[in-house]
């Protein structure tokens, strides 16, 4: 098939392209008139028949009036992870969220953002009138998303009641069930499908028994209850209360092993945290050049609409020029801004070879900042002026043969008198000195040192960790980096030249384009080149974000204690724990063979779910009997997950899997019950930016209209609170009902409702540090908080209402901007080394390999659990091209919903670049086959320039099976399935399982245990 009328037709087969065309038509006559125009448009001359506005300002007295019929509520946007502050306009007696734009107040929608004492009417008069010749520039904006998903509200295939399944798991028919009976089965367990018994929360939440028989370090039974969520959107803390303090389950994940968790491990590494993984973002206003690695600019990302704000600003008025390497360009190169911005096509998961080329050429050219590395401690950098520190000095146990191989030498190795217990922080690092090892000090340290050190053992063989990275940086030829990543030598040395040519006023960013098999090591190494300049904490540096306000533990309520309140315990579900903790260790070690495991494990990673779907279906390293996904997605977002799918949909493997989430999306749709719950406008919770942001921030999110869900017996719309806390009284859980939440003089209060743990939560915001001052009755009325008024009146003392109300009127709680910098240093600085060398990933050995892996960033060919090579199973010859994915702006992998974005971007051609295309014969509208190991798809070819050699990219958030893209049977009648819904392909759908793996799972990385995604090895060809 060939030409521009497959592509019509070929995705017209799902009903996706086709219906771009005509939507694009009712696009372009809603511009002509106005988004809400009828056939007939009113007789005004530039907004048609748009909604009258929310209020009106005076330009002379600068008077606000209100539109009468409008509500305007600052409160947060949940149509991507960056969960920005925003104004959500709200017909009244509709209960219709009209429209959303972005909150003033709020760092994630404005630039720069209002001081949070102006009232809301000033705010409002703030984001009209900028003042004399400004124009709009305080105006704040939600994102082309942002805009479009407010459309979930509405969506009819919303899930309002609880359903439970009729027929076989994701048969895709089920019944509405009331509350009652929801959580009656659920808790009491039963013969609930005719399938024979199933053993219901009570009976799992046992305290004593051990969830593996014989080996007490994985708990107790509660754990066979598992939960996976998405991303916090502010209700997680509501969640791990229920979860690990009142059930006692450990076993909780979130989605980052397949978004951007290498990125995120990477960093860490870094950072010196494997748990909460830090990261630091440039200061995209005040850097000079920047370097985005499989990450652009304003594309996606996380705060992707802030930085695209702040880069486009930057770029045109300020000082930044960069340089996005990635196999695909979009649209963050800038053809106006001229060289300011440009592109560097790379080869899919080689970022690490990158990185590691320009290290190699800043090391022989002396070009890393050696003043700031030789600091080897925060006293001597506060000595030198420095804004932070590394352990690039300390010294490094090396010999192969030593217990301590890969760990940093400290006092104790030496038998220096310590205050503590041995390699505690009252251990000292030891460095070089002409006298021999010393500990760490005050005064600089040898960068470079390679030698013997008596120890109490005898001598050991040391190098710092500086040389260790410089070793595995000069490893392999310029030249050798340039053949794996595709970049050509002269420009690696190009980049690392300009790199380091602006001091600290430049950076690397990267986030979820390194989830390839490499990705671990390309974002450690990425990250390195921040540290060989000493950015971090430098105005035009890089900075990690200002952080926020708690609303957990403050200082009006304690949400994080109550009595009676457990203590999960055991080793998680996800094997992210040394696998030396395990009794199979130590029993296999008995017999003389420790390693290989029966499966991976993943000490230097977070919680994983990709490795969750692995020991769901395996029982290993235990069995789940119950599992919640709470609004989250992984049978979509897995990569090669879908041959693991099968599995999961026989309730002999995990016998009760119940669904939070308001709709029946991939995941949900193989569970046994659905339990609705609220979107977006209709929610509580309180986040704060993960990065990219210099000051504290919460943004609070709270139901500015009335949510849709059905009522249980008293009144209180169902969802996730709901649910939880209907649970924990019918099973006496501590922690919630009567006597649940101490106050500061430990007075106790309720827990029956979301609103006594959300209103406390905004006090605690609202009184730490300085308190806000109290909401006026015009600040209450111009927010529309009125709404709430008699919630915080019944539910909070009276000296605490006013200033809860003030939260919610200015949609969180923000620090002025000034507060960013201390002269040139970020002023919420991260206080802790950057590790060149770490010790907890240079001294673990791999589970399936008993083999360790280099403590510095290094480049290697990406490799499956057994260490053998991936191109070793899958040679180039036979796998010839590679597969990326990439997000745009406006399509996430859960808002194929909104169908105006669908109208903008219907489906997902897939991407060939022109030589590409010539070789094998494709010319845009053809059908091509896709094959990788994992499996295959079909789709339309669009040939174009800007994709990377002997690549195919494939945009993510199509190829839905969920959302209404299946027909769906409720209570016997049937909503049929919407083929716009269903429009494009999946990228996921042929991810890869690993072939070494005994123990089904996909291919992950094998220090982050991260999906890969990038670099997938395939075939195209025309069909
Ligand atoms: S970036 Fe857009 S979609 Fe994401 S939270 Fe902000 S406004 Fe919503």
């Amino acid at each position: 098939m060939t030409n521009r009328r497959n592509i019509l037709k070929g995705v017209a087969a799902a009903g996706a392209l086709g219906t771009f065309g005509a939507g694009y038509a009712d696009t372009v006559k809603k511009l002509a008139k106005g988004k809400w125009s009828g056939e007939t448009p009113r007789n005004q001359h530039l907004t048609g028949n748009s909604v009258p506005p929310e209020f009106a300002i005076d330009p002379v007295t600068g008077d606000v009036t209100p539109n009468p019929d409008q509500a305007m509520s600052y409160t947060m946007c949940i149509g991507c992870t960056t969960m920005c502050g925003v104004r959500v306009r709200v017909d009244k007696t509709a209960n219709k969220v009209l429209r959303v734009a972005g909150n003033p107040y709020s760092p994630m929608s404005t630039d720069p953002f209002i001081p949070y004492e102006s009232s809301v009417a000033e705010s409002f008069a703030a984001m009209a009138q900028a003042g004399k010749g400004q124009g709009l520039t305080s105006r704040s904006t939600a994102c082309g998303r942002g805009n479009a998903v407010l459309e979930q509200v509405d969506n009819p295939r919303r899930v309002l009641q609880p359903l439970k399944r009729v027929g076989p798991r994701g048969s895709g028919k089920w019944q509405t069930i009331s509350f009652d009976q929801l959580l009656e089965e659920v808790v009491e367990g039963g013969d609930l499908f005719g399938e024979g018994p199933v053993a219901g929360l009570r009976e799992i939440r046992d305290l004593e028994t051990p969830a593996l028989e014989g080996a007490p370090e994985f708990g107790p039974r509660a754990n066979h209850l598992v939960w996976m969520n998405c991303v916090d959107d502010g209700r997680d803390s509501f969640v791990l209360r229920w979860l690990k303090q009142s059930f006692g389950s450990n076993n909780f994940t979130r989605h980052g092993s397949y978004c951007g968790g290498a990125y995120r491990s990477g960093s860490g590494a870094m950072f010196g945290n494997f748990k909460s993984m830090p990261h630091a973002k440039p200061d995209f206003s005040n850097a000079e050049f920047i370097i985005f690695a499989g990450t652009a600019p304003g594309n996606a990302g996380n705060p992707f609409k802030r930085i695209g704000t702040l880069v486009a600003k930057a770029r045109s008025d300020g000082d930044l020029s960069y340089v996005v390497v990635d196999p695909v360009l979009n649209h963050a190169q800038n053809g106006p801004s001229g060289e300011r911005s440009r592109w560097l096509p790379i080869r899919p998961g080689t970022d690490g070879a990158m990185a590691m080329a320009m290290m190699r050429w800043i090391f022989e050219n002396d070009r890393y900042d050696a003043g700031y590395l030789a600091n080897p401690s925060k006293a001597a950098a506060d000595a030198a002026g420095e804004a932070s520190w590394s352990n690039a000095t300390h010294l490094v146990i090396t010999d192969p043969d030593h217990p301590r191989h890969g760990h940093c030498l400290r006092g104790s190795d030496l038998g220096l008198p310590i205050e503590g217990e041995a390699y505690s922080g009252a251990d000292p690092f030891m460095v070089a000195s002409p006298a021999g090892a010393v500990p760490a000090g005050a005064a600089a340290a040898p960068l470079f040192h390679e030698g013997m050190v008596e120890t109490e053992t005898g001598p050991v063989a040391v190098k710092t960790a500086l040389t260790l990275l410089r070793e595995e940086a000069l490893s392999r030829d310029i030249a050798d980096y340039a053949t794996d990543c595709g970049i050509p030598e002269d420009k690696l040395i190009e980049l690392a030249r300009e790199f380091t040519s602006h001091g600290r006023k430049a950076a690397v960013s990267s986030h979820g384009g390194m989830m390839s098999g490499t990705g671990f090591y390309n974002a450690y190494a990425l990250m390195m080149l921040n540290t060989l300049i000493g950015n971090l904490n430098w105005k035009g540096g890089t900075m990690i974000a200002g952080g926020g306000f708690p609303e957990t533990k403050g200082p009006a309520y304690d949400l994080k204690s109550f009595p009676g309140a457990v203590k999960a315990k055991g080793l998680p579900f996800g094997r992210n724990v040394p696998y030396e903790k395990t009794s199979e260790y130590k029993a296999k070690k008995a017999t003389g063979a420790a390693y290989p495991a029966d499966g991976p494990w993943y000490p230097n990673a977070p919680g994983l779910a990709t490795e969750w779907m692995s020991s769901l279906v395996n029982g290993y390293p235990y069995k789940a009997e119950a599992l919640i996904f709470r609004n989250t997605n992984p049978v979509y977002g897995v990569p090669g997950v879908a041959h693991l799918v099968d599995k999961l949909k026989d309730p002999a493997v995990v016998p009760l899997i119940i669904s939070i989430d308001p709709f029946i999306n991939e995941s949900s749709a193989i569970s046994d019950y659905i339990v609705p719950d609220s979107v977006m406008y209709e929610t509580w919770g309180f986040t704060k930016p993960w990065g990219g942001v210099a000051t504290k921030a919460t943004c609070a999110r709270w139901p500015v209209i009335e949510p849709k869900m059905a009522q249980n017996a008293e009144g209180q719309r169902i969802g996730l609170e709901t649910f939880l806390i209907g649970v924990a009284k019918r099973m006496g859980l501590p922690g919630f009902g009567d006597e649940a939440i101490p106050d500061a003089q430990g007075k106790m209060h309720p827990l029956n409702r979301a609103e006594d743990w959300y209103l406390r939560g905004a006090v605690n915001v609202a009184m730490t540090g300085e308190p806000v001052s109290d909401a006026t009755d015009e600040d209450i009325e111009l927010s529309n908080v009125a709404r709430i008024l008699d919630d915080l009146k019944a539910t909070l003392k009276p000296s605490e209402w006013r200033k809860a109300a003030t939260i919610y009127a200015k949609g969180g709680r923000y620090e002025n901007i000034e507060h960013s910098y201390q002269g040139d240093r970020a002023s919420h600085a991260f206080d802790a080394p950057m590790l060149v060398w770490n010790e907890q990933l240079g001294s673990f050995r791999r589970a399936t390999t008993g083999t360790g892996l280099p403590g510095t960033p290094a480049w290697r060919a990406p490799e499956f659990a057994d260490g053998t090579k991936v191109s070793d199973h899958y040679p180039r010859e036979d796998w010839p091209i590679q597969i990326v994915s990439f997000k745009s702006p406006l399509q996430n992998s859960y808002s194929v919903g909104a169908k105006s974005l669908l109208r903008i971007v219907a489906s997902n051609p897939v991407n060939v670049g022109r030589a590409l295309a010539e070789a094998h014969g494709i010319k845009t509208g053809d059908m091509v086959r896709l094959t990788t190991p994992g499996g295959r798809l079909e789709s339309v070819a669009v040939v174009r320039d800007g994709i990377a050699a002997d690549t195919v990219a494939i945009e993510h958030g199509f190829g839905h099976r969920g959302f209404g893209a299946q027909d769906i049977t409720i209570d016997g009648a049937t909503l049929a399935a919407d083929p716009r819904l269903a429009a494009g392909v999946l990228l996921n759908d042929i991810g890869m399982l690993d072939p070494t793996r005994e123990k089904a799972g996909v291919w992950v990385d094998p220090v982050s245990g991260t999906a890969v995604r990038q670099g997938l090895p395939a075939r195209i060809e025309r069909i």
